[in-house]
């Protein structure tokens, strides 16, 4: 008689079930729609040029220099080059939050793993509320994610369905009736799964709720320059609100997990950030203290590599020039094929509008 005979069988993951269920299926046509990884015009993985050469440098680097103590263990948060330049990236070089070191990073384990360390600090150290809200619809893990650590996991109205589009409206109210010090989850570019996201005019709103009602933003950008092909445009949000003042003139505070695995095309190498915006290098040193103790228990420290190879592409000006240029190309190509899947529809005679597949992941920053 087994000691597990007692354990139920869980339900396979709404997305990854479905890579299962595609590795599983013989037809010659299939097609995975399900995880969302960036595919070629002959449906492969793309590995990035500037990604590639960086790894060759990571590794020969570390054949080379294979008896240094930074091959052993890393520490608790990670690779300190790839923090700050994970922060730049997305907060802006000239972000004087950056510049004032009243911001904590630290490596994680993707964005996923952001999304838990955060969430774990949040249980523990956040006084203000237990409660996060998540768009309805949003990726599906978030639920799970923040459940896991002890947080209510709450919705506000996002996506409306009849218009296809948001639903502002909706989506302030339900943010004006949050507790106060509730933590607001917001997808900083591409929202998935709708790909709708709120114009820079919405965003200012989106604010002003969030600070009449003193709530926490917690930023989720695993989409930097996916959305536009540019990755100053695709952070305009986050940046809003990082460099927000409230009524008082104190500097907003928010939390930001960041994944690499989209952009860098460096999914299974599990690269990401966290950050926390405070208010001032004292309370920044307490809370980064916080983080790691978090991360000390649940993994102790992060891999190396992944987060080595990113800090190369971003650190090194030519690399980093050549793999925003391929962003860019990537980011094109999938709104070409938003387009040809459009124009598909139409040819077939497809009743209804489909406009929407076009209008989503619009490149409002740009223009604003
Ligand atoms: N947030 C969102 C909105 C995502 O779509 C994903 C990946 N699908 C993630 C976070 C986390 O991805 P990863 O852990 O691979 O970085």
């Amino acid at each position: 008689q087994s000691y597990f005979e007692g354990v139920q069988q869980a339900p396979p993951d709404s997305i990854l079930g479905i890579t299962e269920g595609f590795l599983a299926d013989k037809s010659p046509n299939k097609l995975n729609l399900g995880v969302g990884a960036y595919r070629t015009e002959e449906g492969k993985p793309l590995v990035l040029s500037a990604v590639l050469k960086a790894q060759r440098i990571v590794v020969d680097d570390r054949s080379r220099n294979k008896a240094r103590a930074r091959d052993e263990y890393q520490p608790i948060g990670g690779n300190a080059q790839f923090c700050a330049l994970s922060a730049a990236l997305a907060y802006g070089p000239d972000f004087d939050g950056l510049r004032d070191g009243r911001v904590a990073v630290v490596q994680t384990l993707s964005g996923t793993g952001a999304l838990a360390v955060g969430g774990a600090f949040l249980a523990r150290h956040y006084a203000a509320s237990k409660q996060v809200f998540v768009p309805n619809p949003t990726w599906g893990n978030h639920h799970g994610v923040f459940g896991s650590v002890g947080l209510t996991v709450k919705t506000y109205r996002y996506y409306h369905a009849a218009t296809r589009a948001l639903d502002y409206e909706g989506m302030l109210s339900d943010l004006r009736a949050a507790e106060p010090g509730a933590v607001v989850l917001l997808h900083a570019c591409a929202h998935n799964p709708t790909g709708v996201d709120p114009t820079p005019d919405q965003w200012r709103g989106i604010l002003a709720v969030v600070q009449e009602r003193g709530l926490m933003p917690f930023f989720d950008s695993a989409y930097q320059g996916f959305a536009s092909g540019d990755l100053d445009a695709d952070a305009g949000a986050l940046r809003m609100f990082a460099s927000a003042r409230r009524r008082d003139g104190s500097p907003q505070e928010m939390l930001l997990a960041q994944s690499f695995a989209k952009n860098m095309g460096l999914y299974g190498e599990r690269v990401g950030a966290l950050s926390v915006v405070t208010q001032s290098p004292e309370v920044r040193k307490r809370v980064d203290s916080q983080l790691k103790v978090a991360i000390r228990v649940m993994y102790s420290n992060p891999p190396i590599h992944g987060a080595a190879i990113a800090a190369m592409v971003m650190a090194n000006p030519a690399l980093s020039a050549e793999w925003q240029a391929e962003l860019a190309g990537m980011a094109g190509r999938i709104k070409d094929m938003r387009r040809a899947l459009v124009d598909a529809l139409a040819a077939a005679g497809a009743p209804g509008n489909w406009d929407h597949i076009t209008s989503q992941g619009a490149q409002a920053w740009l223009a604003a």
